[in-house]
Parts: C-alpha cells; structure tokens; sequence
C-alpha cells in the first residue's frame, strides 16, 4: 500500500495508534494536531502505580509518542490548523503549520481522531472557579503529575478530608447528557488508592448515584481501595465555604429521604467526556452536515466513503480502548483500499 497516503486529524492516543498500525502497512500517514504538543489529553495523566501497577494505561501514550514520531512514514505536524478539505476522487487538504505557512498535499482516505472535550462543570452549583479547593479530576492528575502529592490549591495544605463528587456533567438529563463516561469511576478508585498510599490518614469519599462496572480493571480496582473510603449513594447538591475555608456540601441521601451536610478540605468533581474536537465543521468541510453535535458513531455522522472515526471522537472510551478502536479502524481503512484496487 505504499502508494497510499492518510490524513489523520488529532494527534490523541487514537489517532497516533491508526498513524503507527498504518504505517505497518507501508501507508504513508500525515498527522494534524492542532495543539503544540501530540498525546491528547492522556498525555497529561500521572502514573498512579503503588506497591504495582494498577493499569492506568497512562503510560501507553507516552509509547504511542515515541513510536509515532520516530516512524519514517508518518508525518506529525503539531500546531496545526486544517483550513480546506475537498474531495475529487482523493482528498485535497490545505492547513496552516505551526510556522503560519500553508501547505497542501492530497490523500486517499481521512481519520477523524479528533477526541473529546472534558465537562466543563462552570454552570453546576459546586463553585468550581469560584472556590479554590474545588478541583476537577483533570486537575487533580496535573496537580499529582507535577507534585507528586495532593495539595490543597489555596493555602498549599495537604487536604485531611476530600470528596470525590462523581458523574458530573455524564448521566445528567437535565444536560441530556444520559451516557456513562466509562473512565471517571476507575480513573477516582485509582487516585483514591494513590492518595492514600502517600498518607494514610486521608479521609476519601466518593458521591455517586450508583457505581458502573465499566473497564476490564474496574473490580480490582474497587477492590484495592473499598475498604478505605466511604461510599455514599447520594444526590450532591450546593457547596458553601465556610469562614475557616472549609467546604461545605450539602446532599440528599435518597434512600433516607432525608437532606445532610459535611465538611471538606478538597472537593474533586468526576466531570466525564462529551463530544468535542471540532469535528462538526471539519465534517461540513466535505459536504457532510450535521444534525446536532455527538458523538461521531451516531447513525449517519459519517457516511462519506473514505473518512472514518477513531477513539474517543465515537464515544467514550479509555486509553486501552481507544487503542483497541484504532486498531480496528486502521483494518477499515486498508479495506477500504483493497476494495478500491479489486
Ligand atoms: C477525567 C478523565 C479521566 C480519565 N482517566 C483515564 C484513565 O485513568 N485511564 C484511561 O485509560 N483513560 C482515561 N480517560 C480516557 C482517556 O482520556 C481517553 O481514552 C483518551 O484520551 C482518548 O484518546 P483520543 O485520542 O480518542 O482523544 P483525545 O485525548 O481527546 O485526543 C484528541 C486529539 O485531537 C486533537 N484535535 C481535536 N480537534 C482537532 C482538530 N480540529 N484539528 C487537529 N487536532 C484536533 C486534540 O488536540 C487532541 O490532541 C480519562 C478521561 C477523563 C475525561
Ligand atoms: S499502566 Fe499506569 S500505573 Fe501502570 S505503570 Fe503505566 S502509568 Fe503506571
Ligand atoms: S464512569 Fe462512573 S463517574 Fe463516570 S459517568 Fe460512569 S458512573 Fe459516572
């Protein structure tokens, strides 16, 4: 196939795992990423291994970095932004490097790998930008990858009590976001687990509205931690602060029918994955219009031959999956070649 050349848009975990099982099959891959650096938002997760691993999968990008950039046939070009895409047999594209000069080449097939946008949980009433000490979990991994411990963000306190406040902005019909997000209840176990191998005496508890058993790994890793924290089946509603800087969250225990309140050092909000990347208009680019913005795997978002989607840019997926998932799209698209050819 080494007459064949592929775009793939996003440089996450997704579209570097379809540049490089490609590339394996002499097809030559161009890669846009719009950000400065490729790895997506896996990029910025910490490892989160104790005695052993805990399988995160953090670690995979980093592989799929070093394996992608050093492919001779692959073509990253970070910082990037895709201005034309037209379609005349092969694909045209024109985009704008990181230098601000254009370029243009044509391909014979596209991956959209354009990823997820994280839940920005602005709008919900946990004071997330108005109080300090209410982070989001993507926070929390910077703030661990970084320091290696938790500290509380306005006094550099190491928190004594955290809640972890799950589902935020996934499985919320008021939003008419009604799926699961899959990686945020194994992503808290597994910070929970972290936290509390570096100080013992941390008091974690989880809000949530039922634990989902989504991931391979999940049991193991409710296993590890479930003694340790308090599990709290309950709807979170407002956080106040209180005059010694506390955070006080109110809830209601459905199964009591009744309302409570605690305090907290740290509150961390699960917010989960929703559509994103702009993949919309790239897609209006080829003359494909979208009803509504989703996920690409809803019927009828890609129908043009010769454009597929990978990773999380079809829903929402872990690191392993996504992997997985580009695997598979990658056999799509030399499918799609081989039909061509007979
Ligand atoms: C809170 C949270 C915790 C998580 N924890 C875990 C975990 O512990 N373990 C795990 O396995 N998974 C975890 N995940 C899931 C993991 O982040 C995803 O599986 C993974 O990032 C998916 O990779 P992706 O390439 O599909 O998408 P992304 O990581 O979103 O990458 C998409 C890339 O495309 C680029 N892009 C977007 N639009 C364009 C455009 N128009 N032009 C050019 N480039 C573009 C973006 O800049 C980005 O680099 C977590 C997710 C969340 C939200
Ligand atoms: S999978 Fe996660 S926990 Fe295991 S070594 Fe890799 S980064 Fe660390
Ligand atoms: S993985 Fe857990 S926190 Fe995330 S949306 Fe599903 S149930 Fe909620």
């Amino acid at each position: 196939m080494s007459d064949k050349k592929v775009l793939i848009i996003g440089g996450g975990v997704a579209g570097l795992s379809t540049a490089i099982e490609l590339a394996k099959h002499d097809v030559k891959v161009v890669v846009i990423e719009k950000e400065k650096t490729v790895g997506g938002h896996a990029r910025q997760f910490t490892c989160k291994a104790t005695d052993a691993c805990v399988k995160c999968g953090a670690c995979i990008v980093e592989e799929k970095i070093d394996a992608a950039v050093s492919h001779p046939d692959i073509t990253i070009y970070s910082g990037a932004r895709l201005t034309e895409i037209g379609q005349q047999g092969q694909f045209a594209i024109s985009f704008i490097n990181q230098n601000e000069e254009i370029q243009q080449c044509k391909v014979d097939a596209v991956v959209m790998a354009t990823g997820f946008q994280p839940f920005d949980p602005i709008n919900k009433p946990f004071g997330y930008k108005r109080f300090d000490d209410v982070i989001t979990n993507l926070d929390l991994e910077k703030r661990i990858r970084k320091e290696g411990v938790v500290r509380r963000p306005s006094d550099g306190n190491i928190p004594g009590k955290i809640a972890f406040i799950q589902c935020v902005g996934s499985r919320d019909s008021s939003l008419n976001h009604l799926w699961c997000s899959r990686v945020c209840c194994g992503s808290a176990l597994r910070m929970a687990n972290l936290i509390k191998s570096r100080k013992k005496s941390t008091e974690i508890s989880f809000f949530y509205i039922d634990v989902q058993t989504f991931g391979k790994d999940f049991q193991y890793n409710y296993d590890l931690i479930k003694d340790q924290v308090r599990m709290i089946r309950a709807i979170p509603g407002d956080i106040f602060l209180t005059a010694d800087r506390k955070l006080k969250l109110e809830y209601f225990l459905s199964s009591e029918g009744k309302q409570a309140e605690e305090l907290f050092d740290l509150v961390v909000l699960s917010v989960g994955i929703t559509p994103g990347g702009n993949a919309d208009s790239i897609l209006e680019k080829i003359g494909l219009k979208t009803a509504e913005k989703g996920f690409l795997d809803e019927p009828s978002m890609i129908s043009v031959p010769g454009v597929f989607a990978a990773g999380t840019a079809k829903g929402p997926g872990s690191i392993a999956e996504s992997v997985a998932d580009a695997g598979r799209v990658a056999l799509d698209v030399l499918n799609y070649f081989q039909a061509q050819h007979n």
